[in-house]
């Protein structure tokens, strides 16, 4: 099986590597990927835009979300997180700081333990809404999968022109406490460029740009579900773990790997 759409708005709870009984909260279109990234390892399978007209209006998503929430508080089904994730890149929809509020409110109202979580790209950070949203969610998640351009590039292929470096500066200027970074170390090659992010060369970039952007954790994780690009390879347990007793040292926070 190839990667997939998520069709639907809500989707889960699903078992998550790092974030327990997670809902996913998808508000992107159900019938399209939109992001500002083309990743070579998207579970949603290659980019096709980077905007869309078809965004899910916040009035809409706050009644599905709190249908759903009361459905599960009905059920005694327990949830360790609301995360923001689906089919691309959430930051891109337009009232993305209203809908994160909202969702926060839900949340509070039933199930005060679970945490917000939204993983972004960063590519949007540029926005004062998008800065302001990531700032008063509980799980800020920033992908991170290299800090060398030619490398950025060829991995995350960006949709538009942005420097990786433009993205760690942004990182860095988050002033709130609880940013987490995460990469995901991979090797392989796509259209005859050869990719290894756990090279010394890139561990080191890493871990310069970590120390830069001062994040409580930095969560290291390998491909987990099918990828557009044929020859990439999922790193080993054993491999992910020499890694970060590597990089552990050198860096201010910690790390936590999944594989
Ligand atoms: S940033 Fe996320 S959603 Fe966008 S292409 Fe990369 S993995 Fe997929």
């Amino acid at each position: 099986m190839g990667p997939s759409l998520f069709h639907e708005i809500i989707y889960g709870p699903v078992k998550s590597r790092r974030l327990g009984n997670s809902l996913g909260i998808n508000i992107i279109p159900t019938n399209e990927k939109i992001c500002s990234f083309d990743c070579l390892y998207c579970e949603c399978g290659w980019t096709q835009e980077f905007t869309s007209n078809n965004f899910i209006d916040s009035e809409t998503f706050k009644n599905i979300l709190e249908n759903h929430l009361k459905k599960l508080q009905d059920n005694n089904i327990n949830l360790d997180s609301i995360t923001f994730s689906g089919n691309g890149e959430s930051t891109l929809h337009p009232a993305f700081l209203s809908i994160v509020k909202q969702t926060i409110s839900l949340r509070d109202r039933y199930f005060s333990n679970a945490k917000v979580t939204v993983l972004t790209n960063g590519s949007m950070l540029h926005l004062s809404q998008v800065r302001e949203a990531l700032s008063i969610i509980d799980q800020p998640i920033l992908k991170l999968d290299s800090a060398i351009h030619q490398e950025f590039e060829i991995i995350n292929r960006p949709m538009y022109k942005i420097n990786i470096q433009t993205i760690i500066e942004n990182y860095t200027n988050l002033s709130f406490p609880n940013k987490i970074i995460q990469t995901l170390l991979l090797r392989g090659e796509y259209n005859e460029s050869k990719i290894d992010n756990t090279s010394d060369e890139s561990l080191k970039a890493l871990i310069d740009a970590i120390n830069k952007i001062n994040p409580k954790l930095w969560m290291l994780y390998v491909i987990d579900r099918p990828t557009p690009a044929n020859n990439l390879e999922k790193l080993t347990f054993a491999e992910i773990e020499q890694i970060k007793t590597k990089l552990q040292d050198k860096v201010n926070c910690e790390i936590n790997i999944y594989a």
